[in-house]
């Protein structure tokens, strides 16, 4: 008797309740096909199926321009736990001028979120990136970042950011901004903790993943943001915790996996990231942070749900 109800308590105890704040699943790595050569059947079917038997409570679809916010939105509409984000990524924002006619491009964004706010949760992903400037150089990177502020401001939503080698011009355009929004989380954080500390300060959340522990100093950084301004992510397909990775050593689940060339269902495919790995973010911020796990993944999980889900 006294043994069955230990099993039930731990039972109850190791499930915890996640939102993966940031999930790249209209990825054709999804569909199998990895830099244009199919290797697999999609399985994204299989990817959602292991997700919520994890405790997947909802997954944010990221859209990183027009074409991917409405395919994003499709998705979401196929499942009660899908929603996702409509923006424009930082190296993607010469498809404002290259489309002949940016302020369309604006109000088409617009438009999409206002007509199924039910789905879309967010802003963005929309930024700055300075280590990726060959994609889109940085005056146009400036200009329209600046400018999904009126998107955010007019659909009255906390926007998703995006903030890679930049942090003086980012930090000068969220300060000029900040009144004209509702909140927003700085994902995939992989700043010092002088930046995150600048970030927090004026009010933004941060976003933890498999990048954010790559190294010691990304743990340190990671350990310095406190529990009430931080919330967790996959980036998948992107951004998995690599066994040479600082954080790995705090890693207690695993799926077993195959590579892509020997996919099989029931597998993970290796170096292929997906929401179900959200477990091992929280475990090795939990660990890493010396934190009870059940209180990060409580808080972590209160902090999506009043910024991106207040009402549902
Ligand atoms: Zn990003």
């Amino acid at each position: 008797m006294i043994n069955s109800r230990r099993v039930v308590t731990r039972l109850i105890t190791n499930m915890f309740k996640f939102i993966d704040i940031g999930a790249n699943l209209t990825d054709p790595m999804y569909e199998g096909c990895y830099h244009g050569s199919k290797k697999h059947e999609g399985d994204l079917d299989e990817v959602l199926k292991r997700a919520f038997n994890q405790g997947l409570e909802k997954i944010m679809v990221t859209g990183g321009n027009l074409e991917e916010s409405q395919k994003g939105l499709e998705l979401a509409k196929t499942h009660e736990r899908l929603f996702t984000t409509a923006g424009c990524h930082p190296t993607r924002c010469g498809e404002f001028e290259d489309s002949g006619d940016p302020e369309k491009y604006i109000k088409d964004l617009t438009t999409l979120i206002l007509s199924n706010k039910d789905k879309i949760v967010a802003v963005g992903e929309c930024g700055l990136d300075y280590d990726r400037l060959h994609f889109c150089p940085k005056d146009i990177q400036l200009k329209y970042f600046e400018k999904q502020f009126a998107i955010a401001e007019e659909v009255k939503l906390p926007m998703f950011l995006h903030s890679r080698n930049c942090s003086d011009d980012f930090l000068d355009i969220i300060k000029r901004n900040k009144h004209r929004i509702t909140g927003g989380v700085v994902h995939s954080f992989t700043g010092s903790k002088e930046e995150a500390a600048a970030l927090i300060e004026e009010g933004l959340y941060i976003g933890i993943n498999g990048c954010s522990l790559k190294t010691q100093e990304n743990i340190d950084a990671m350990c310095s943001i406190p529990l009430e301004r931080m919330m967790i992510e996959t980036d998948a397909p992107w951004c998995e915790i690599r066994p040479t990775h600082a954080g790995a050593k705090f890693i207690k689940t695993t799926f077993p996996t195959k590579k892509k060339e020997k996919w099989e269902k029931g597998f993970c495919v290796k170096s292929r990231n997906e929401p179900a790995n959200i477990i091992q973010v929280l475990e090795v911020i939990a660990t890493a942070r010396s934190e009870d796990i059940n209180t990060v993944a409580e808080t972590v999980y209160r902090n999506t749900m009043e910024m991106f889900f207040k009402e549902s």
